[in-house]
């Protein structure tokens, strides 16, 4: 019998981290519904002091989430432990993980603390949430660069304080792959009580170590493993789950474990992810890549067509990738419509359905195949993108190689609409412009980029902007048949995540 590895996704806390990845609440709801149908074992949902929005998003998944735990994040005190357990109290399978650095260097730079401080907080702090919650996560954090006699005393105590899951952070994804599951086998033999509780790694990939880091530590006694979609988080992210989980799965041969997580899944939760927070993926990202299964070199098309197995350790079908997606049409009703999102994973409301059918009908009318692609995008701007303070109305623009590009933008700002128009030195230019004269902004464009979703010239243009205001960085969206539109919806709702980015306290 294999045994189990749990995979606890943290798409929704530290990939949210990730620099311009800021999501609302329906948003961070839709992601936690597919990662319960992905079937991962634990979603840690937020960090609910960080501010109202990760507050009320951690309620709305601990209410919604049926099989996974769901975790939620505390630092050592008194009310950030309330506050997360006030979260996540009404869920099913309810969890609380609080943590307290334990490195010399956190300790003297960040705490300024001593150790006995440091263990003092972090005994304190498990005893409270156990009192709460039977579910008790305790993470070191830069655990690989702490001192290995206080950080099994803080492990043993926590244990002792009723901890049920320790975790072992490499925060700035420092460790090589043996070090690391040395690091793990020390623990294991050092720490009394290790034994009755589940341990835990959490690898950041600063170094592209993160996958085999955590694969070192589970060949070393760990069974669980702390990930994100994509790899997303903090600077260069974190463990990707779908390359944890596909290793596992790959070479069985060699390691005796499993996952619950069903692959068939992991295409279509890789791009939910990526259209809700704006992460493109790159085209050779292992597992979900564009080009993660495509075969360039004559001699290794030539053989995979003579044998799949010459050159693929895996299917493309196995994760989901689909071979073709083509669905709707302009003559598709209200029925096949709803059919087909139900498929997808969402459940609309009455209205939010008219919603989205209507825009469905408007690009029918221009793109005469619909893709599952073009009805995700559909939901995400339409419905999830809520609530937002601008919201674009009008957008008329004039171009060409003899005119001064000129944009007439009305834009309802809190409801109150406002008109405005202006030249740039190209169309975009000319409506960003425009839109920063309405809205009275101060952002920075830093980034843009254009992405047709589905091939062909009549494919709906994505456009992709990172903006950055006071050292804030958001990444907004938008997607259209004409690219013009596209960018100017990319451009509000990036405005739009500003506005909500500044309304959170702190982050970690
Ligand atoms: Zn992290």
């Amino acid at each position: 019998m294999r045994e189990l590895i749990k995979i606890f996704d943290t798409t929704l806390r530290d990939g949210e981290q990730s620099p311009g990845a800021t999501m609302n609440v329906a948003e961070k709801v839709r992601i936690a519904q597919q990662l319960e149908k992905l079937n991962v074992d634990v979603i840690e949902a937020g960090f609910p002091i960080a501010s109202e929005g990760d507050f009320e998003a951690v309620k709305a998944i601990a209410r919604m989430v049926q099989r996974p735990q769901v975790v939620a994040l505390a630092r050592t005190t008194r009310n950030d432990i309330k506050r997360a357990w006030e979260a996540v109290r009404f869920a099913k399978y309810p969890r609380l993980h609080t943590f307290i650095a334990t490195s010399d260097i956190h300790l003297k730079y960040k705490l300024r603390k001593t150790r006995q401080e440091v263990l003092d907080d972090a005994i304190k702090a498990v005893a409270f949430a156990k009192s709460l919650c039977e579910d008790v996560e305790f993470s070191a954090e830069d655990a690989t660069r702490s001192d290995i006699e206080f950080l099994s005393a803080v492990i043993e105590g926590t244990i002792q304080a009723g901890a049920t899951t320790i975790n072992i952070p490499d925060t700035v994804g420092y460790a090589i792959p043996s070090e690391f599951g040395d690091l793990i086998g020390t623990i294991r033999q050092r720490v009394k009580g290790i034994e009755k509780v589940t341990l835990s790694v959490h690898c950041h990939n600063d170094l592209g170590l993160a996958v085999a880091n955590s694969i070192s530590a589970i060949q070393n006694g760990v069974r669980q493993v702390e990930c994100t979609i994509n790899g997303i988080g903090e600077r260069a992210g974190n463990t990707s789950l779908e390359e944890v989980v596909m290793a596992i799965r790959t070479r069985k041969d060699l390691l005796q474990f499993q996952t619950r997580v069903l692959p068939k899944h992991i295409f279509s939760t890789s791009r939910l992810v990526s259209k809700i927070t704006g992460m493109v993926v790159q085209p050779n990202k292992a597992i979900v890549g564009t080009n993660a299964f495509a075969h360039e070199s004559g001699i290794h098309q030539d053989g995979v067509l003579k044998e799949k197995l010459t050159y693929e350790i895996m299917t493309p079908e196995s994760v989901g990738i689909p071979k073709t997606s083509l669905i709707l049409g302009k003559l598709s009703g209200r029925h096949a419509f709803r059919e087909r999102l139900k498929d997808l994973g969402y459940r609309l409301s009455e209205a939010d359905l008219e919603v989205a059918f209507a825009r469905f009908k408007q690009l029918a009318d221009k793109k005469r195949e619909i893709y599952d692609e073009d009805i995700e995008s559909i939901v995400v701007e339409e419905i999830l993108r809520m609530p937002r303070r601008f919201k674009l109305v009008y957008l008329n623009v004039v171009s060409g190689n003899v005119t001064v590009p000129t944009a007439t933008v009305q834009i309802e700002v809190d409801g109150q609409l406002m008109q405005e128009a202006g030249f740039g030195d190209g169309p975009v230019d000319a409506t960003f412009k425009t839109i920063k004269k309405i809205t009275r902004t101060k952002s920075k464009l830093l980034q843009f980029s254009i992405n047709a979703i589905t091939s062909g010239t009549e494919a709906q243009g994505e456009v992709t902007v990172k903006l950055e205001e006071r050292g804030h960085t958001v990444i907004g969206q938008g997607a259209d048949t004409d690219v013009i539109v596209a960018s100017a919806k990319a451009y509000i709702n990036a405005l739009n995540k500003m506005e909500f980015k500044k309304q959170k306290l702190v982050g970690m």
